[in-house]
């Protein structure tokens, strides 16, 4: 990178990829691939402490048996690196290592731990500033994923619970609750997964805002792209993202047959607030609980990116391009692993997407490094 210290821009690259996920690396791929030198014409920043995107965080009960499907990153094998039949191996421990060896096997420049604070535009340029370091560049391919934005909806009384409120983020054994009653909110795989667990261990109720679509018979690819492509028609119409697996219901798993006939799949609908006890229902109805556990998502990680005003008056982002990564308002901006890209086989299309488009762009108005 070269340095530019009279503006107080020190380091100078053509496209900075920020975070390393699937979504990233697969960006870094491209970019690379498509002829981008590392340093001089793209790096990746990426706040974790090692590789592996969010999955290090992940509870150690996630198992390559128990994720739905990881995919491939482009131009290595999962199973290079990882046996095939490595069911009972921790999700935190394996797809760390696969992308440890990924960054190492294509010469990536991935510098971490450097968090991204915030990007704005200064002189045509958009300027990355992180915790270590500040960047000027000419593109910027967003990967940031969604973990560190974990959601919680707001219910009246929160704030009085004697008990205890977790995020599925903050989850990682169910013996923590042994012995406490346990309200589990949320229709995703990931309630399903902790629901599962948690009730081998102690009582639970399960809550859902809508009942839970089960969904039977195969998913095959066409279903699979028909609901990445309800997902994407939304972020082209600049609407906030749904998650993909919320457009295509919960797979009926043996897993899930043998919570039927364990008959911990008794779903309630909603309580209306939160008392210190426990928890209410709109007919008066108080559960005693000791534990919230928010199993309600994750929203994009994009406040860093807000000096440059990609957002429209009613908080969405317009997307456009191929696979809808590109803002826009700004085409030199690209989100990936965004909306219809949140999900391995997502976000490896993505990354090429954008990389070919924000090279393609960049390149129409003077040549990359
Ligand atoms: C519990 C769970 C299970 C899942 N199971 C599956 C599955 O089985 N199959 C599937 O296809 N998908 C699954 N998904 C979704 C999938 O994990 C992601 O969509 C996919 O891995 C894409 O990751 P990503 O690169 O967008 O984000 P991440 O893996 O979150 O990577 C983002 C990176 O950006 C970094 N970062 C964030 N903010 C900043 C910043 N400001 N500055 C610098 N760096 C930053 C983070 O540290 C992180 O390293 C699952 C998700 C969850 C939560």
């Amino acid at each position: 990178m070269e340095r530019e210290a009279a503006s107080g821009v020190r380091l100078k690259t053509d496209v900075v990829v920020i975070g390393a996920g699937q979504a990233g690396l697969s960006a870094a791929y491209h970019l690379k691939r498509l002829g981008c030198v590392p340093v001089r014409g793209f790096v990746v920043l990426d706040q974790s402490p090692s590789p592996g995107g969010a999955w290090q965080f992940r509870w150690p009960s996630l198992t390559l048996g128990t994720v739905n499907r990881i995919h491939d990153l482009p131009g290595m094998r999962f199973a290079d690196v990882v046996p095939a039949d490595a069911r009972e191996a921790q999700a935190s421990v394996a797809v760390p290592r696969y992308f440890a060896e990924y960054e190492r096997r294509f010469e990536l420049p991935v510098y971490r731990p450097v968090h991204v604070t915030v990007v704005c535009e200064r002189d045509g340029r958009l300027v990355v500033e992180a915790d270590r370091l500040t960047l000027s560049a000419r593109g910027i391919v967003n990967a940031t994923g969604t973990w560190e934005t974990p959601y919680i909806p707001a219910y009246p009384g929160a704030e009085r619970f004697r008990g205890r409120q977790v995020h599925t983020k903050d989850y990682r054994t169910p013996g923590e609750f042994a012995g406490r009653h346990v309200v589990i909110v949320g229709g995703g795989i990931s309630a399903i997964q902790l629901l599962d667990e948690i009730s081998r261990v102690t009582s639970t109720t399960w809550v859902t805002r809508r009942p839970p679509e089960f969904r039977t018979g195969p998913f095959d690819e066409e279903a699979g792209r028909a609901a990445v492509k309800l997902v994407e028609e939304r972020v082209r119409r600049g609407l906030p993202p749904q998650s993909v697996v919320s457009v295509t219901g919960l797979p009926v798993t043996p897993r899930i047959e043998a919570m039927r006939e364990r008959g911990v799949l008794k779903r309630l609908p909603m309580f209306s607030d939160i008392v210190p006890e426990g928890v209410r229902w709109p007919d008066g109805t108080v559960l005693r609980a000791d534990v919230i556990l928010w199993c309600t998502g994750f929203r994009s990680a994009l406040d860093h990116l807000a000096p440059l005003g990609l957002r429209e008056p009613d908080g969405g982002i317009v997307m456009t391009g191929r696979l809808a990564t590109q803002v826009a308002k700004d085409p030199r901006v690209h989100l990936v692993g965004y909306g219809p890209s949140a999900s391995t086989i997502g976000a490896n299309r993505a990354g090429n997407a954008a990389a070919t488009e924000l090279l393609a762009f960049l390149e129409s108005s003077a040549p990359i490094a």
